[in-house]
């Protein structure tokens, strides 16, 4: 009875001591530490190629970094090499890439309105290498392609370098893969909160500063592009923060106030600029497509039809029988009969009386018997579209474009809502792998506008 007593007690005194903290989930990566640490430092030098870094000696640099430092000695779990870069940008925007190297645009600090603001991006960005987000989303695309036993014998060789290549995965500027998705970004909400608690940050500054780039629109579109709502942000970041004993929490500093001053005073270049210096003619500068296709026009107009409406970029046409399935794409998206680039939008009966969830999975069975390369990229995941419950599947096929005689590798975006008869509209944003992700803000401004009727 007694030694039950004292357990007991112990028990009981245990949480005064021990504070919670966030348990990720985990999943398989094909990625050696070393092997990831390796693909970080060609992305770091890639990245000071393409785009403007301020230099390591300025100011505004130097206290990013003794930010991210201080930051960084409350990471949990293994260590990697952090590196703190800020980009001369004006877009609000930051990214994470394998391995440790963490960049920032220089809007970004424009856009704080205190230290604890920053010091939430930048531990955001810090929980995405802890968690190994980017290799692990890559890990789950290779396992889609590959048969387990390859993927098995590339595990900690070399060769998975070159396989990233021939599978077209990179880690690069605007690669599909610094696109997180709702579940990596609530893991990275709820690890940063608790990095910022130790290194006594306010962490519901960092929900803030998501809340408060939702409210300004095209401004943080970038970002949270890169880094999208899981749905209650502000809320699950304050139910982290109760787990927590209260203490005191720092939201500003006279150094973050000198520094926003000196942000301030610069005017630091667009996207648009920074493309044009690369040689990218003016009217494509906002997204450089690759392949032959024009980059989209900023403002959309409505198709509205019987069944729904939605807006899409003005240089883009609606192809298809309004009534029935549309097409909409960009000139020279249609190829040989079949979508290079673009989006469909269709209806599905599905057998049964199924939920969405149910019905979805029957639709990717259907898809994938008329599309056999077809294959499913992660889970699906629950989203809202326009307040409407949907799902969306994320999945890799084989592109009507070919270069040479090898057809490129594309990537399907499904998204599915129910209509109270029980069938299901589903949209299908298409493009190009390599070319996916800069078409990205644009589907999903288009689904943001998507209403059924
Ligand atoms: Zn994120």
């Amino acid at each position: 009875m007694k030694v039950a007593a004292l357990l007991l007690a112990i028990a009981l005194a245990a949480p005064q001591t021990v504070e919670a903290r966030f348990k990720p989930s985990t999943s398989s990566d094909a990625f050696a530490r070393d092997q990831e640490i390796q693909i970080g430092q060609q992305v770091a030098a890639e990245t000071n190629k393409k785009l403007p870094l301020l230099p390591d000696s300025d100011p505004i640099t130097k206290y990013v970094q003794q930010l991210g430092a201080k930051l960084v000695v409350h990471a949990p779990g293994e260590k990697w090499p952090y590196t703190f870069h800020v980009i001369n940008q004006k877009e609000t925007n930051a990214f994470a890439i394998p391995g440790g190297p963490i960049c920032i645009n220089l809007g970004t600090i424009q856009a704080a309105d205190n230290e604890a603001q920053l010091a939430g991006v930048i531990s955001h960005e810090t929980s995405h290498i802890v968690l190994r987000h980017g290799t692990r989303a890559a890990t789950k695309q290779m396992e889609a392609q590959l048969p387990l036993q390859i993927l098995g014998a590339l595990i900690g060789g070399s060769g998975i370098l070159a396989q990233l290549t021939l599978m077209g995965i990179s880690f690069g500027v605007g690669s599909y893969f610094l696109h997180n998705s709702r579940q990596s970004e609530n893991e990275a909400d709820l690890m940063g909160t608790d990095i910022m608690y130790d290194t006594e940050y306010d962490p519901r500054q960092m929900a803030e500063f998501f809340r408060k780039l939702e409210a300004q629109g095209n401004a943080g579109i970038q970002f949270l592009s890169d880094h999208p709502n899981p749905g209650n942000r502000v809320q699950s970041v304050n139910n982290e923060v109760a787990t927590l004993p209260p203490k005191h929490l720092v939201e500003n500093t006279p150094e973050f106030k000198r520094v926003k001053q000196l942000a301030m005073a610069r005017h630091p270049l667009t996207a648009e600029q920074i493309e044009e210096g690369q040689g990218v003619a003016p009217g494509q500068s906002t997204v450089a497509i690759s392949g032959s296709i024009p980059a989209p026009n900023g403002d959309l107009q409505t198709l509205s039809n019987i069944a729904f409406e939605i807006g899409y970029p003005s240089n883009w046409k609606v192809y298809g029988d309004p009534s029935s399935s549309v097409t909409i794409a960009p000139d020279g998206g249609v190829a040989q009969n079949a979508v290079a680039y673009g989006v469909i939008i269709d209806d599905f009966q599905p057998e049964t009386n199924l939920s969405l969830d149910a019905a979805t999975h029957q639709l990717i069975t259907n898809l994938r018997q008329s599309n056999p390369g077809l294959r499913t990229v992660g889970s699906d995941e629950s989203i809202r579209v326009n307040g409407v419950p949907g799902r969306s599947q994320e999945m890799i096929g084989t592109s009507p474009i070919k270069q040479g005689n090898q057809a490129l590798q594309e990537r399907d975006w499904l998204v599915t809502t129910q209509r109270a008869d029980g069938i299901v509209i589903y949209l299908v944003f298409i493009a190009p792998e390599k070319d996916f992700s800069k078409l990205r803000p644009t589907f999903e401004q288009m689904l943001r506008s998507f209403k059924e009727k």
